[in-house]
């Protein structure tokens, strides 16, 4: 079983994804992750995404799938009982039709799972998280050690892209173009909804009970 996640910045569903993709030894697919990886690759699917980025343009649809269908059959995942976690995938009505018919060309059954959080706590929570200048590791909130990275030292700054205006549209996109897919989901019987507000342990562990895992 694939498991398909969806959930606004700030919800935490990257954390949890990670989390659930050991638990359950699944390969993670994460769009922005593996457009970089292709890029930095010498093949013609790499190249190809490579000087599409290098020019600033978008990564088009039919590229996008080209990519996951890559992804899907490399070593061992068109065995389906390899599961992979999609994350940030599908974003828009158009990647939603692709996407879902990918995976159905391929016998891949599939869940989505909604990791829900209220606008005004996404908000707050874009806002205050900050990011290690050096490592690049993102640290929530409620982060204690304010200071310094405890993975490097490195000094933890404010996002460049966390201010007030670039998070209120990343949020308005996300509202406009991928909750809907989460509400056809949700008519299908396809996707169930984990309350992504209590603290990371918390949401694993509803997270691992609505599973049984
Ligand atoms: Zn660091």
């Amino acid at each position: 079983m694939d498991y398909v996640l969806f959930g606004i910045q700030g919800s935490g569903k990257g954390t949890q994804g990670k989390i659930l993709a050991e638990k359950l030894h699944a390969a993670y697919f994460e769009t922005g992750g593996e457009l970089r990886r292709l890029a930095a690759e010498n093949s013609p699917l790499g190249q190809k995404v490579k000087s599409i980025i290098d020019a600033g343009h978008l990564v088009p649809n039919e590229v996008v799938m080209e990519i996951v269908e890559d992804f899907i059959k490399r070593a061992g995942r068109t065995d389906t009982a390899t599961p992979i976690i999609w994350d940030g995938i599908p974003r828009n009505k158009e990647q939603n039709a692709s996407f879902t018919s990918l995976l159905q060309k391929f016998n891949r059954p599939y869940t989505g799972i909604y990791f829900e959080l209220s606008r005004e706590e996404a908000e707050n929570r874009l806002l205050k998280r900050r990011i290690c200048s050096k490592c690049k590791t993102v640290y929530p909130a409620n982060y204690s050690k304010a200071l310094a990275c405890e993975k490097c030292g490195g000094k933890l700054a404010t996002r460049a892209d966390d201010n007030a205006d670039s998070i209120r549209t990343r949020l308005d996109i996300f509202f406009k173009e991928t909750l809907p897919i989460v509400e056809s989901w949700r008519t299908a019987d396809k996707i169930f909804t984990v309350n992504a507000a209590p603290p990371i342990t918390e949401v694993t562990k509803e997270l691992f009970s609505r599973l049984s895992v």
